[in-house]
């Protein structure tokens, strides 16, 4: 169908194409990897047809032959079955044209029908022996085969050899890196390289965990630079308090007189609607001022925000002015900025106050904002809760912010992400690894 609808040739001019195409490359001295497109529907159409295309291929002196599940429909089972048949045609072929180098076979998947990664792998086991896939599988429509799983199964699953083992402990930093450039939030969820992709929640699953990691993970984390993730709710206790410090490297014992403050605060907190499951660096500086080992690098003193809407014939012209207050070194610092948005304006105005003293705020830079309503019942008097993402192109960290103005909770969260990221750039490199997410060669 591919031959005669979409390229409009006939089947015998498709194969001289073919055969030309990777003559021609070959002669000009490049190395030719032969991607077969819509290969496992051909060979479901016509076998004989799809298998003469390779062959064409195979006798111009392709190195590779790719077999492409172009439109992501094959499901694995079939997939393993025709490679193997492929396989063995290729064997055939070798001895009969008495090649002294058999190419090698490759795979390469879409994920249209929720299993790119499956199927790569089932065409592995049916001697497959090159992969093609995307960082977080990122592609056309649902996405290509995703490296950041692809990797891991392989090598520690399979026992293939992909990857040096220091660099299969970066896969979690370049999937972060990649989602950056590409300006996509990373997904949380995915497997191996994911937040929580090892994260654990509740007291006994905590202590099991802390005891032997097997019980609750499938393999160490740090085999793929990937972290433990001890996640706090109101459902902690003890146990989910001392693991999530000794995450941080914060000394905390068991009967340390701040244990039960914090676990007070917690919980104090989150009946007014603060969540620090998805805002750990809010937590961190919470632990630390309950051990008196944090020392707020500003304070602040109040903000006002007035926006503008003004409307004329034309055009509509909208601003929003934002006045913050913030005591720095004993100084009161009072600064004006104006944005599109109220949010950003706070956001210029408190840089611009602070930058004067800790000049590190200027490579801090939101990387997410989410606004959720609490007690949507209340109507438009619910309240808030912000969550901001900080990055410096280093390190990501989150911070909450909750009242019943948007406008306050997201001021409270956004200042909590510089307080976090001043706080942290006093400190050496190797205590923040843990949460080192991007490479630092960031542009
Ligand atoms: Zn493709």
């Amino acid at each position: 169908m591919h031959v005669t609808d979409a390229l409009k040739v006939s089947l015998d001019e498709n194969l001289a194409m073919v055969q030309d195409s990777v003559a021609f490359l070959r002669a000009n001295g490049r190395h030719v990897i032969y991607d077969a497109e819509h290969w496992f529907d051909g060979y479901k159409a016509n076998a004989p047809y799809a298998l003469k295309t390779l062959n064409a291929a195979l006798i111009a002196g392709a190195e590779w032959l790719v077999l492409c599940d172009t439109n992501g429909g094959t499901l694995p089972k079939e997939i393993e079955t025709i490679v193997a048949e492929v396989h063995t045609w290729l064997h055939q072929r070798a001895s009969t044209l008495k090649l002294n180098k058999l190419p090698g076979l490759g795979i390469h998947t879409h994920n249209d029908s929720g299993t790119a990664v499956a199927g790569a792998l089932a065409a592995v086991e049916a001697q497959a022996n090159m992969v093609h896939g995307t960082i977080n599988g990122y592609g056309e429509r649902c996405g290509n085969a995703d490296l950041c799983a692809l990797i891991p199964d392989l090598q520690l699953k399979m026992g293939h050899d992909c990857l040096a083992p220091q660099h299969l402990q970066t896969l979690t930093q370049t999937s972060y890196f990649i989602s950056e450039i590409v300006n996509l939030a990373p997904d949380d969820h995915a497997p191996y390289v994911g937040r929580s992709a090892f994260a654990h929640k509740g007291g006994i699953h905590i202590s099991a965990v802390e005891r032997n990691p097997k019980t609750y993970e499938h393999i160490c984390p740090t085999a793929i630079g990937n972290n433990r993730r001890i996640v706090v709710s109101s459902s902690s206790g003890a146990s989910t308090v001392l693991a999530k410090a000794k995450s941080y490297n914060i000394e905390l014992q068991k009967d340390d007189p701040a244990m039960g403050q914090i676990i007070h605060t917690v919980k104090e907190l989150e009946s007014k609607g603060y969540q620090f499951e998805a805002a750990e660096a809010s937590f961190e500086l919470l632990m630390l001022s309950a051990l008196g080992k944090y020392e707020p690098m500003f304070q602040l003193r109040g903000f006002e925000v007035s926006y503008n809407v003004l409307q004329s014939d034309v055009q509509c012209n909208i601003g929003a002015r934002a006045t913050v207050k913030v005591a720095v070194q004993g100084q009161d610092v009072l600064e004006v900025a104006e944005c599109m948005g109220p949010v950003s304006a706070l956001d210029k105005a408190l840089r611009k106050a602070l930058v004067q003293f800790y000049p590190v705020i200027d490579t801090f830079y939101l990387t997410d904002y989410k606004v959720r309503i609490l007690n949507s019942e209340a109507g438009t008097a619910a309240k808030i809760r912000v969550l901001v993402e900080s990055s410096n192109g280093k390190q990501r960290w989150s911070t909450i912010g909750v009242s019943v103005n948007i406008l306050e909770a997201s001021y409270q969260a956004v200042a909590a992400g510089m307080a976090y990221g001043l706080h942290r750039s006093k400190l050496p490199d190797t205590v923040i690894e843990n949460r080192s997410v991007t490479p630092s060669n960031n542009t």
